[in-house]
């Protein structure tokens, strides 16, 4: 295993058992991600994205292969996540929520205060530190997570699908606000996703997996400079030309999960009739 390897996966595999039947959700990924990659999973709905994911982050085990990442140095907390839906708690202000990690294992008050002081400040969030979620639009509810996440100051940020929600004009924000942030400390991201754009605005290689069972279908270097410019990057010719050859990959890949829907309805329906 390389130094710069961060997070490597061997002959990884799942299966789902129940009474009656067996999923296997992934089957014999292989792939290593490098410290301060931006790692972006693309792959169709069902093929085990968030399966993989969930693994990494120690949430589930997988029922063949291997994983390791690397150990924190200092005793860091090894990884934070963050979710599409809301991950952050109703019940605590923007600022409460921040400071969670923080607070959490007793960093000193000062730190908090600089810390979560500094993210809030990153995300436009410093004028709502004393509101509620409710209160509060879902592009900004996500920006409290983002300022969790790296207040946190996790080793290993694992993302799923975290603007899927939003619309297209508040992800075109979050997305460059994220890359900001990000820029500071260009931690381990793994990011997942079903939009070929955001992979490509985002990531510094994309993996692409095949229709369930979930597979290593290829890995594309996205070959654009660090910090990017989310808006400039979309007139290069190049960028229209990763998002085509991901289509390419990705294709198949749709139709055959689409087609395994199919044939999942068609069984349910059979077996009731
Ligand atoms: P994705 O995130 O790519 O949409 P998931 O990882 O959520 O896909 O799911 C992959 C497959 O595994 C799907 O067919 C899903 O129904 C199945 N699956 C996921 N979690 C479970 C579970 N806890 N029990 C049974 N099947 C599951
Ligand atoms: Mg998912």
């Amino acid at each position: 295993m390389g130094s710069n390897v961060k997070i490597s996966v061997e002959h990884l595999g799942k299966k789902f058992e129940s009474r009656d039947k067996t999923v296997t959700a992934l089957d014999d990924i292989n792939l290593n991600i490098e410290k301060g990659q931006f790692f972006v999973i693309v792959g169709p709905s069902g093929c085990g994205k968030s399966t993989l994911l969930r693994i990494l982050a120690g949430l589930d085990e997988p029922t063949s292969g291997r994983f390791k990442i690397t150990e924190p140095e200092n005793g860091r907390p090894s990884n934070s996540m963050i979710f599409q839906g809301d991950s952050i708690f109703p019940w605590m202000t923007v600022w409460e929520n921040a400071a969670y990690g923080l607070t959490m294992r007793n960093a000193p008050k000062t730190e908090i205060k600089n810390t979560v002081g500094h993210y809030l400040d990153k995300t436009g969030l410093t004028q709502f530190a004393g509101a509620y979620p409710h209160q509060l639009s879902g592009g900004m509810r996500q920006r409290v997570s983002i300022a969790r996440a790296f207040a946190n100051d996790p080793d290993v940020m694992f993302m799923d699908e975290p603007f899927s929600a939003l619309d297209e004009q508040n992800k075109t924000l979050l997305h460059s606000e994220l890359l900001r942030i990000w820029d500071e400390t260009r931690k381990t991201v793994v990011f997942i996703t079903h939009s070929v754009d955001e992979a490509v605005t985002l990531g510094d290689k994309i993996m692409i997996m095949t229709a369930r069972p979930g597979k290593v279908k290829t890995l594309i270097d996205v070959p654009f400079e660090r910090p990017r410019d989310v808006l400039e990057l979309r007139h290069r010719p190049e960028y229209g030309e990763i998002v085509y050859d991901i289509w390419g990959h990705l294709k198949q890949e749709v139709q055959d999960s689409n087609a395994n829907e199919i044939r999942k309805v068609a069984a349910a329906t059979s077996a009731k009739g």
